[in-house]
């Protein structure tokens, strides 16, 4: 079963619904074309009931489908965030971004200025850096990291 922790560490069970939606966006990221990792990420309304945005990493839609070691880009792919974001137009309801993977510092600085109103970020799987959730909480987002 799936459970949520807060960054006091105290634990939670996942409702069916948050199950539910967190196992597509797992599933979601096989979609990606990058060499170099998947990642999937959705913006969804705080009761579950909604889901605004989706997005995965890559290159620009309908070119290639990875820059990671391409000529094109030295930055590598757009990340799964920055595509949700991107993609998302409301702007007034409450939500929470659910990713695959913790935020790096550019996708965690974008997600605060993003007028978007995330309230709550979720993610799965550690990356190197933790600066990114940092940033969020800075900012009054609160962050909790998914057990699968
Ligand atoms: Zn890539
Ligand atoms: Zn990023």
């Amino acid at each position: 079963m799936l459970t949520l922790t807060d960054k006091l560490f105290d634990a939670r069970s996942l409702t069916q619904k948050e199950e539910i939606t967190i196992k597509y966006c797992n599933n979601l990221k096989t979609l990606s074309k990058c060499k170099k990792d998947k990642v999937a990420a959705i913006l969804v309304s705080e009761d579950f009931n909604q889901i605004y945005s989706i997005g995965i990493n890559g290159g620009p839609k309908g070119q290639d489908n990875c820059l990671c070691n391409s000529e094109l880009s030295k930055f590598g792919c757009v990340h799964a965030e920055q595509n949700c974001l991107i993609k998302n137009s409301n702007t007034t309801n409450a939500k929470i971004m659910i990713c695959t993977k913790e935020p790096c510092v550019t996708c965690a600085a974008l997600i605060v200025n993003a007028n978007v109103n995330i309230k709550e970020f979720w993610y799965i799987s550690d990356y190197k850096d933790h600066r990114g959730l940092k940033i969020l909480e800075n900012a009054n987002i609160n962050v909790f990291k998914i057990n699968v």
